[in-house]
């Protein structure tokens, strides 16, 4: 492990120290049941409810309530739960959403829900007059991400937001925040947004914690039935260890915001310059000013992404070829929706920082310039 060069974060980040300990903290001497009524229980039960109060004023939501749930594929699931959808409802989906929005978005066709997407721009960004042309009187949600986990595109979400609220305000907007909250200034009330769901584990928190984040007129039906908590829309003993993990780990991430987003942009910069200066036929994807500086995709044409990955390993360089969820399978959607052609999907990367470890990114980016010539030495 003392070795390891980690930069596959958009899949999941360590836990930082004084999370590990609040963890520790709500898992032995504040372990109680935050419904049970002695008086540590009540402590239990007092924090877990500021935790909730700082988290949606750290998100600058003061129309919204906040859920605390298992993650971000829970949060997204409970969106289309909630929306009483009917034969013939239509919802439009981003392309390159994760998933959690897009795979259930392709289950709700099976009870005759009109589902459509929204294509993506050659920067993976969606496809604003795409989404326009979209827009009729039968759509009841619009889900678009703040930033892609496989290309680290952003989009401007209150723009999007506003365009579909302009149209009929009675469509839902959904935002999975995922690889956004700590990362970039989100404020809900700015954004204007339903919907909006994080995930801990993505920013140093733990794993198996996340957050739904609604606009108090909208109605939330849940997924699971049982003791009623979070005030019967969440049934199941909250998970306080990770609760209190989450609310620490953001309120880091958010203290820290500018100079880890710095950090980062200069370690991303720095990289692409030594790739692109390499010659090797690299091609960044999503590369505009806007992009997130924690997310390097790349394609690599003529080489196969999943063998780099493994050569790099033996280096103890962990990197991707995707997004861990879609790593099972060959396609990436993404890519293509934004105009990569198939050698360039195989040949795709994915490097994702984070803003605590100390990269050395002369040392990281020659092992891998070396190694994509030597695969292209292999081919030719
Ligand atoms: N949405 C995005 C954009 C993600 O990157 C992820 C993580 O892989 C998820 C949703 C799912 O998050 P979780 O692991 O909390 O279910």
């Amino acid at each position: 492990m003392e070795n390891i060069i980690y930069l596959d974060n958009a899949a999941t980040t360590k836990c930082l120290p004084n999370v590990r300990d609040i963890v520790e903290k709500y898992s032995n001497d504040f372990f109680y049941n935050p419904s049970s009524v002695y008086m540590g229980a009540v402590q239990v039960r007092k924090d877990l409810e500021n935790a909730r109060k700082e988290l949606l004023n750290l998100l600058g939501a003061s129309n919204h309530k906040l859920l605390f749930l298992s993650g971000a594929t829970e949060a997204n699931n409970l969106i289309f739960n909630s929306l009483n959808l009917r034969a013939g409802d239509k919802i439009l989906v981003s392309v390159g959403e994760h998933p959690s929005v897009y795979n259930r978005a392709i289950k709700e066709r099976e009870r005759g829900i009109v589902v459509d997407f929204i294509n993506l721009n050659s920067d993976g960004t969606v496809d604003i007059d795409d989404l326009k042309s979209k827009l009729d009187e039968k759509v009841k949600l619009v889900s678009c991400m703040y930033v892609s986990n496989e290309t680290g595109a952003v989009n401007d979400i209150k723009k999007i937001c506003k365009i579909v609220k302009s149209y009929n305000s009675n469509i839902c907007f959904a935002c999975d925040g995922v690889q956004s909250f700590g990362k970039i200034n989100v404020n809900l009330d700015m954004l204007g947004v339903d919907y909006f769901v994080l995930s801990a584990h993505k920013i140093h928190g733990p794993k198996g914690i996340g957050a739904l984040v609604y606009n108090k007129q909208r109605k939330i039906v849940p997924l699971l039935y049982g003791g009623g908590q979070e005030e019967n829309l969440r049934s199941g003993t909250e998970n306080v260890a990770g609760i209190m993990g989450l609310h620490a780990a953001a309120k880091h991430a958010i203290d820290n915001l500018k100079n880890n987003f710095d950090r980062v942009s200069n370690l991303k910069q720095n990289f692409k310059i030594k790739i692109i200066d390499a010659n090797i036929g690299a091609i960044i994807n999503a590369d505009n000013e806007t992009s997130s500086p924690y997310i390097l995709s790349i394609s690599i044409p003529n080489i196969r992404g999943e063998v780099l990955l493994h050569m790099l390993e033996g280096y103890g360089i962990y990197i991707s070829t995707g997004s861990a969820c879609s790593s099972k399978h060959s396609d990436n959607r993404i890519l293509e929706a934004m105009g990569r052609n198939k050698t360039e999907v195989m040949g795709s990367i994915r490097i994702s920082f984070n803003a605590i470890d100390k990269y050395d990114i002369d040392y990281i980016a020659s092992k891998i310039i070396d190694t994509i010539k030597e695969l292209k030495g292999k081919i030719n």
